[in-house]
């Protein structure tokens, strides 16, 4: 399938994934690749007079090259890394105070659905929940106390597309609301929000960013100044900062990101039109497919789509769990946007810190499932998923 109608691709990507951020005569020994560096601490020619760097939590060089690589990904001046993507979430809730509010998404990443339910709240930072799939519904929900705006598009696990453009506009005529937009699912090679008017954009560098399942690693970028300055206070003052060698592992990541991607979604737009002719799939939800409702809009602000693919199994929680145990290559599991293929449950899973009336709602039913898929050889993945089929048959035929 070609890329026609999706945004072009900017040039240089690539070259900025593979080449920001360091260079070879930085280090004494000109290594191509960097060094690690693991102090905690920097020596002073004299109290307060240094090299850039004083104490490992405050700023580490591993770290700051991978900030610098990250914010160019996103046509930032600015990138932050934190230990975890909630990590990142949480500084960025150290920005509001109690009393404000925020309006966010009725179908989240769960982990920041509990964040918002179950330690902003209590500190009386209140959110309300939308469907942002019509941008007057975020705008109908800003009170006098709002100062943040969550998306996260496409959302998770119903991969509805969100119009960011018109979301900033509408929020953006009240003052001192900032949008952010939780980017993980798309990456920054294929969708940037800072581009389409987004004040922040957070990753949770866990999934494709970094890609290799081996690394919890969070981080936001932006072109505001004041907000910059802010969340690197909180970075430091707050202590929610990644290792070295994570940072390390991130930036190493980053250079094939662009290849990881374009086959990520390659491979999941096989397996979607795979799954839309299979007789025991009720309805596959793919933005990348022209079945999607908001196919469009999904071309008309990103550069490609990645791996997320769900869809309704027909039947019931039996079936789902007999073709989720079945799976041979494709493994159950938690996490999404490794290079290896990922299947979950998420009404048991991902989302069961979502009560299940909530659940029930938005279409969170046990028999949706969601694959994150990977980088193998896509015929084995389609084998994989038909022969797990087969076994949900033979269920059904008992
Ligand atoms: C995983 C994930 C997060 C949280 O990131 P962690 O690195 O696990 O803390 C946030 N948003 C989305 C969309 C995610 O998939």
């Amino acid at each position: 399938m070609s890329r026609e109608g999706y945004l072009k691709q900017e040039p240089g990507f690539a070259t900025r994934a593979i080449h920001s951020g360091y260079k070879a005569e930085q280090e004494s020994t000109w290594a191509v690749v960097p060094s690690i560096s693991l102090s905690t601490t920097f020596k002073q020619e004299s109290p307060g007079q240094h090299k850039g760097f004083v104490y490992g939590r405050s700023g580490n060089p591993s770290r700051s090259m991978l900030e610098k690589c990250l914010a160019t990904l996103d046509n930032a001046k600015y990138g932050l890394c934190f230990s975890s993507g909630l990590g990142a979430t949480t500084a960025v809730l150290k920005l509001l105070k109690p009393g404000d509010h925020i309006v966010a998404l009725d179908d989240l990443y769960g982990g920041t659905y509990r964040l918002l339910t179950q330690i902003a709240e209590p500190m009386d930072i209140r959110t309300t929940f939308v469907d942002g799939c019509d941008p007057m519904n975020v705008e109908n929900a800003i009170t006098k106390d709002t100062k943040l705006v969550w998306l996260e598009t496409p959302t998770n696990p119903l991969l509805k597309i969100i119009d960011i453009t018109k979301v900033c506009e509408l929020v953006h005529r009240h003052k001192n609301v900032i949008v952010v937009v939780d980017n993980t699912f798309l990456s920054a090679y294929f969708q940037r929000p800072l581009n389409l008017g987004a004040d922040i954009t957070m990753y949770s560098l866990t999934k494709y960013m970094n890609g290799h399942t081996d690394c919890v690693m969070g981080s936001i970028s932006t072109n505001n100044e004041q907000i910059y300055e802010k969340l690197k206070f909180v970075q430091k003052a707050t202590g929610i900062v990644p290792s070295p060698f994570d940072c390390f592992l991130v930036f190493r990541s980053l250079k094939t990101l662009s290849l990881r991607m374009e086959q990520h979604m390659k491979n999941s737009l096989a397996v979607g039109q795979f799954l839309e002719t299979h007789p025991l799939v009720e309805k596959v939800i793919h933005p990348g497919l022209p079945s999607h409702p908001q196919h469009s809009l999904l071309k008309k602000q990103c550069y490609g789509y990645s791996g997320m693919v769900t869809f309704y199994l027909k039947g019931g929680l039996e079936e789902s769990k007999t073709f989720l145990s079945s799976l041979k290559i494709i493994t159950l599991a938690e996490s999404l946007g490794g290079y290896e293929s990922v299947a979950q449950l998420p009404s048991y899973m991902a989302h069961a810190s979502v009560p299940p009336e909530e659940r029930a709602r938005i279409g969170i039913t046990d028999n949706l499932i969601r694959v994150s898929v990977g980088l193998e050889s896509v015929e084995d993945l389609i084998a994989d998923i038909d022969q797990a089929f087969q076994a949900v048959n033979a269920l059904q035929n008992k």
